[in-house]
């Protein structure tokens, strides 16, 4: 047996003021964390402490208050970097959020794909990694080429093999599925595509607040997460990119804070990071990120993976005990990360979603931005519950409870 080091729940909980309240009458069971996530007091401090005594504009200043926002904001750019395991930290930009970063990049790509270029993107993209290379193919004449998802919920990599070829000049891939869980074989990916001469992209929106995830061992060329789905404030998105891809890349927004010189009729660009990030970022938040990244890596990030495997499985054994309900995606929950999108005898996932609310839990109904992969699945939409680090196995009863309740409502014996 290997020792595992286990979170202390009891203590972690104490740290989340919202997982104090209730909704309609019942402890909140917040089970939405593939959308965002709650928020430790710490988080909320740094946000509120930056305003009351740091507040300036940074990079410009040479006071005092300027200076050490500026320390602070990139200070959380070396965190950022230190997490992922990047070369550089000016490989570190900071955005909006994940769609940002990957708007970004498909924005930047226009100049560089010629007709008949391919684009491979997986049937299991949320529609940020999607909809922009769409655009993009569009705008570019480049053509887009899908990864089919198997029975299992899985890719393929014999059809990657066969998909990704000398055409192939872009492979953008989910690393964790927001609908499925599904942990898709990243470095195999950015191997066949270095092979054919494209770049790996990788959507870490799920993977990176879940995962120990290094772009250096992923051999992976960009990496885009957001802040929010790691208990970080919204607002702030990260695009990580290897360096020499970055340099050669023009600018994607401009203005302030991105040049270098500018003439009445022309301009150059800051050096790296800079170049990418016009006007006054969103220093507060980001700052308050760093504050998330030093709570989650006080925990550790397997101690976190740990937990997050023992919990869904725990939940799949109690969602396979009740008759009429399933589940999609793998079925081991080791090769899954923490989000269970399930149907239930014939009830509407939005119904399900009313139903359990009344009950205080909170989980997802749809098609979770994901619109190809339930035409795939062969369902309008799914129910999801998603866990993170504060959610316990008591939590997963409660919730298996309200699904009980809704099943009596539509007329179904639970079956448990
Ligand atoms: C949430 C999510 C996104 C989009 O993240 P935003 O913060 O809304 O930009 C993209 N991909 C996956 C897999 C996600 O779960």
């Amino acid at each position: 047996m290997i020792a595992r080091p286990a979170l202390d729940l009891e203590a972690i909980r104490a740290d989340f003021p919202i997982l104090n309240r209730t909704v309609n009458g019942h402890p909140l069971v917040y089970f939405d964390n593939a959308a965002t996530t709650q928020k430790p007091q710490a988080v909320i401090d740094a946000l509120s402490n930056y305003y009351q005594s740091t507040n300036a504009n940074i990079h410009r200043g040479l006071h005092t208050l300027a200076e050490e926002a500026t320390a602070a904001y990139e200070g959380v750019r070396h965190k950022v970097g230190a997490l992922i395991n990047a070369p550089d930290p000016r490989s570190v930009i900071f955005t909006r959020n994940t769609t940002e970063s990957l708007n970004l990049l498909a924005y930047s790509w226009t100049q560089r794909l010629r007709p008949g270029d391919e684009i491979l993107l997986t049937m299991m993209e949320h529609h940020s990694n999607l909809v922009p290379w769409q655009l993009l193919a569009q705008r570019s004449g480049a053509r887009l080429v899908f990864l089919d998802v198997n029975e299992a919920g899985e890719l393929d990599l014999a059809q990657a093999k066969e998909r990704i070829g000398p055409r192939t000049k872009v492979v953008a891939v989910v690393q964790m599925s927001n609908v499925l869980g599904t942990i898709n074989p990243i470095a195999d990916l950015a191997q066949l595509a270095h092979r054919a001469g494209a770049v790996c992209i990788v959507d870490g929106a799920q993977s990176v607040p879940h995962l120990p995830v290094d772009v250096q061992t992923l051999d992976v060329d960009f990496l885009a997460f957001s802040s929010h789905k790691m208990l970080g404030p919204t607002g702030v998105g990260v695009l990580y990119g290897r360096r020499e891809l970055l340099e050669e890349m023009g600018p994607f927004l401009s203005g302030g804070e991105m040049i270098s010189a500018v003439t009445p009729e022309t301009a150059t660009w800051a050096a790296l990071p800079h170049k990418f990030e016009a006007g006054t970022p969103n220093i507060a938040d980001v700052i308050a990120f760093g504050a998330a990244l030093d709570y989650l890596q006080t925990l550790g990030l397997e101690a976190l993976r740990a937990h997050a495997v023992e919990l869904t499985a725990y939940a799949m054994v109690r969602m396979h005990e009740l008759e009429g309900l399933t589940i999609y995606g793998p079925s081991a929950p080791e090769r899954r990360g923490s989000v269970v999108s399930f149907n239930y005898w014939d009830i509407h996932a939005h119904d399900i979603s009313t139903i359990v609310d009344q009950r205080g839990v909170a989980l997802r109904a749809g098609h979770h931005c994901a619109q190809p992969l339930m035409r795939t699945l062969g369902v309008p939409a799914t129910a999801r519950v998603s866990f993170y680090l504060y959610n316990t196995p008591g939590e997963v009863d409660l919730f298996i409870d309200a699904l009980q309740e809704a099943a009596a409502i539509f007329g179904h014996r639970d079956g448990a």
